[in-house]
Order: C-alpha cells, then sequence, then structure tokens
C-alpha cells in the first residue's frame, strides 16, 4: 500500500477514536449529574416523609384538641340536665349529648387512622434513614470511579493524538490537505473502503478502470461520487470461502 494510503486509513482510524473519546469525555458531567440527582430525590423523599410525619402529628393532636373541647361540653351538658324545667329540653338536651358523642366517635376514628398512617411513616423513614448512608457512598464512589474512568479518557486521547501528529506529520503536505479538507465537510469520514468495486461510504459503484487503480493501492485516489480518499483490503480467506458459495449459486 502506498505509505500516504497507509497514512490517511490510520489517520482517519485516530480521528475517530479521538472522537469516540471526546463523546466520552463530555457525556461525564451529565453521568455524574444523574448520580447526584439520584441522590438528590432520594433525601427529598426522605425530607418529605419527615414533613409528612410531623403534619400527622399536628393535625393529631388538634383532633385530640376537639375531642377534650367536646368532652368540655358533654360534661357541662350533662350538668345542666339537672337544671332543666320541662321533658322536653331534657330529651333536647339529651339528643345535644348524644350528637356530642357520635362527634367524638367519628374524630376517634380519624385518629386513628393518623396513628396508622403515622406508624407506616415512621417504619419508611427508618428504613431510609438506615440507607442512607450507604446511599451517599454509593453516589461517591460511582462518581469517583467516573472521574477516574474520564481521566483514563483524557490520558487515552492525548495518546491518541499525539500519534494522530505523528501520522499527519509523515503524510506529503498535498495528501494531509487532501484529507482535512475532505475530512471537514465529509462529517468526519475522508476515507473509504472499496468493497466488491463499491464505495462503501457512498455505496456507489467504482467504473472498471477506477476499480482496478484503487485495488493496487499504491496511489492516492478519491471516489468520483463523495470525494472520499479510496483504500481497497484484500478479502481474508475466511471472506473468500463465505463468498464462495454464493458466488457458486449466482452462477448456477
Ligand atoms: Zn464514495
Amino acid at each position: 500500500m502506498h505509505p500516504d494510503l497507509k497514512g490517511v486509513v490510520e489517520l482517519q482510524q485516530l480521528d475517530l477514536q479521538v472522537a469516540e473519546m471526546t463523546g466520552l469525555i463530555d457525556s461525564l458531567p451529565r453521568q455524574i449529574q444523574k448520580l447526584q440527582s439520584q441522590l438528590d430525590n432520594f433525601i427529598a423523599a426522605h425530607e418529605d416523609r419527615k414533613k409528612r410525619l410531623a403534619t400527622n402529628q399536628k393535625e393529631r393532636k388538634d383532633l385530640e384538641g376537639d375531642v377534650k373541647e367536646i368532652q368540655e361540653k358533654i360534661t357541662k351538658h350533662k350538668g345542666q340536665l339537672y337544671e332543666v324545667k320541662t321533658n322536653e329540653q331534657y330529651r333536647a338536651m339529651l339528643k345535644e349529648i348524644e350528637g356530642e358523642e357520635g362527634n367524638i366517635r367519628k374524630i376517634e376514628d380519624q385518629i386513628l387512622e393518623k396513628m396508622m398512617a403515622a406508624e407506616e411513616i415512621q417504619k419508611n423513614i427508618q428504613e431510609a434513614a438506615a440507607r442512607l448512608e450507604g446511599e451517599k457512598g454509593r453516589v461517591a464512589g460511582e462518581i469517583k470511579h467516573l472521574q477516574d474512568e474520564r481521566q483514563k479518557d483524557m490520558d487515552e486521547r492525548e495518546r491518541l493524538q499525539t500519534r494522530r501528529k505523528e501520522v499527519a506529520t509523515g503524510l506529503s503536505e498535498s495528501v494531509r490537505e487532501l484529507y482535512e479538507r475532505i475530512r471537514s465537510y465529509r462529517t468526519g469520514l475522508a476515507v473509504a473502503e472499496v468493497r466488491d468495486g463499491l464505495c462503501t461510504a457512498c455505496n456507489v459503484r467504482l467504473r472498471p478502470q477506477a476499480y482496478n487503480e484503487v485495488r493496487s493501492d499504491d496511489a492516492v485516489l478519491t471516489c468520483e461520487n463523495c470525494s472520499r480518499i479510496l483504500y481497497y483490503l484484500e478479502p481474508s480467506p475466511a471472506e473468500n470461502a463465505e463468498s464462495g458459495p454464493a458466488k457458486a449459486d449466482a452462477i448456477a
């Protein structure tokens, strides 16, 4: 293979790897943010349960206050039973006391519901409290791991970029410029393999003479359709064996 051709194939490989590393490196802040917000959500839910428990306890206290108030009324009304003058007044007072006792039962049911809800919330709070330190540790560990990975990716990218410089410097100036020019408007892919007579980047068939020239790999040639630099690799024996029966079928 022509040294420049070999060079641009490697250059493209390096550029793709650098782009991949950059993608990984750039995705890291988002991943850390995601982990951090998992922990934030966990803590927020924990705090929310504590608030709900406090509200529950406040409401329960208020209800207990209501019961006490009604009980005082009942005591007062029971005392008044002895002071009424008529049977009618007596019955009316009894009815009032009955109503008040009914109200107390209703409120006591509500208090019971609050107590049961509080028990559930309390259980959840205890579970979350037990897990909280573990969650903090887990998130801190994962963030540390991601940061280490990022450092590794950055080191690797630097290594690739150093190699890229070497390879680019080794190219003849015209080929280097050609490569950079095609890469700038072909979104990264400046070099394409030719397979079975087709440019694998744009899928257009080469004219027979161009195909023959590309197959020799001893010059830097470009695709007439997409302008990418073309190279050809001899199919491996395994691929030959694979395409063998297919060709036989085609003939039959
Ligand atoms: Zn092409």
